[in-house]
């Protein structure tokens, strides 16, 4: 094969050699196979081409500085698959053959993981499909796991880095009971305009209110919002959001270094109280804010001046990608070393 350029990654895909995969049919999940075509073949009336039952995940596995490969709470993206799955009827693959899967894959494909240096990393992609040929408006009897990996670049290449991000109140993400909490492919087709305007308008994102009275943070674009006011760490608690395994590490790292955390509604407004603030996810970890726009009350809540992050994200940022490469211990066992 061609040399990989580790240093130009970006968050794209990359085929790699195997990719794994599990039918369940007759109430019960197969075994693992491992395959090397990167097609599907499904039936035309399956459930997840007209229904949406769909489900996935992210995580990252990580060469560490002593070229072990490391993976982090990966039985926590378990855990939400299957969560993910009681949210749209689908059956519910066991954490422990979700875990199995993650790790033939990643030992598959060990030639794909980006080398310590690079700063970047193989990003895991398993999904969950309904496979059933049906018409009627049910859920499927039968369903697919996939699971594949591709090596991602470091999200900041220019350095960690804010960005802008505008609210929209043309948009809500997902409604108050509905599936918001799930990570369902529903939710993203249904935030991509909104996501493409903000583009177009020059931010990086949307960010979302909650959408039975549009004054509550909710999520902005696909990831957790936190803010930092005085020694304190504050998220929104809501029943539209996406339970963020970054933000809820994050959670724990911020009581480590001496903050104090609180989960609760926080009003637009009180953004002007915030000292800091960020997006939090998978991707990018912590993606700090530089500005949220109010282009309807011509409002500018501002956190940072010249793309520099603040120091709590700062500080929250490497000590959380330090743990994921083996640079920090490992206090809370959050990461899988492979060996
Ligand atoms: C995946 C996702 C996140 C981030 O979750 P992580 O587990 O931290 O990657 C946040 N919001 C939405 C809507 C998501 O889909």
């Amino acid at each position: 094969m061609n040399e990989i350029d580790w240093s130009n990654l970006s968050f794209g895909y990359m085929k790699t050699d195997y990719n794994v995969r599990c039918k369940y049919a007759n109430g019960a999940w197969g075994e693992l196979e491992v395959h090397t075509d990167e097609q599907v073949t499904l039936h035309m009336a399956a459930t997840c081409l007209h229904y949406g039952q769909e489900a996935f995940e992210g995580l990252k596995a990580f060469r560490g500085r002593d070229g072990k490969i490391r993976i982090f709470r990966m039985d926590e993206n378990a855990k939400r698959l299957q969560s993910s799955c009681d949210g749209i009827a689908m059956a519910k693959l066991p954490v422990e053959k979700f875990e199995e899967a993650v790790v033939r894959a990643v030992k598959l494909n060990e030639r794909f993981i980006p080398p310590y240096e690079s700063g970047a990393s193989l990003y895991i992609r398993p999904l969950l499909i309904g496979t059933s040929a049906q018409v009627g408006v049910k859920p499927a009897a039968e369903y697919e796991f996939i699971l594949f990996v591709t090596p991602v670049g470091p999200y900041f290449k220019g350095g960690f880095q804010t960005t802008p991000f505008v609210v929209t109140r043309k948009y809500d993400r997902a409604a108050p009971l509905g599936t918001g909490i799930y990570k369902i492919g529903g939710n993203y087709a249904a935030s991509l305009n909104a996501g493409e305007e903000a583009h177009r308008l020059g931010y990086s994102n949307v960010f979302y209110l909650d959408a039975k009275e549009r004054k509550y943070i909710d999520e902005c674009g696909a990831a957790n919002f936190f803010g930092i006011k005085g020694n304190t760490y504050v998220t929104p608690k809501s029943t539209s959001i996406l339970p963020s395994i970054t933000n809820k590490s994050l959670m724990v790292l911020a009581e480590d270094l001496g903050l104090t955390v609180e989960r609760r509604p926080i009003a637009l407004e009180e953004l002007d109280t915030f000292d800091e603030a960020g997006a939090c996810g998978t991707a990018a970890v912590i993606s700090p804010i530089e500005r949220i726009d109010d282009l309807d009350n011509g409002k500018s809540y501002v956190f940072a001046k010249d793309g520099k992050p603040g120091p709590w994200c700062e500080k929250l940022y490497h000590k959380l990608r330090a743990i994921q490469y083996g640079d920090e211990p490992d206090t809370h066992g959050w990461v899988t070393v492979l060996d």
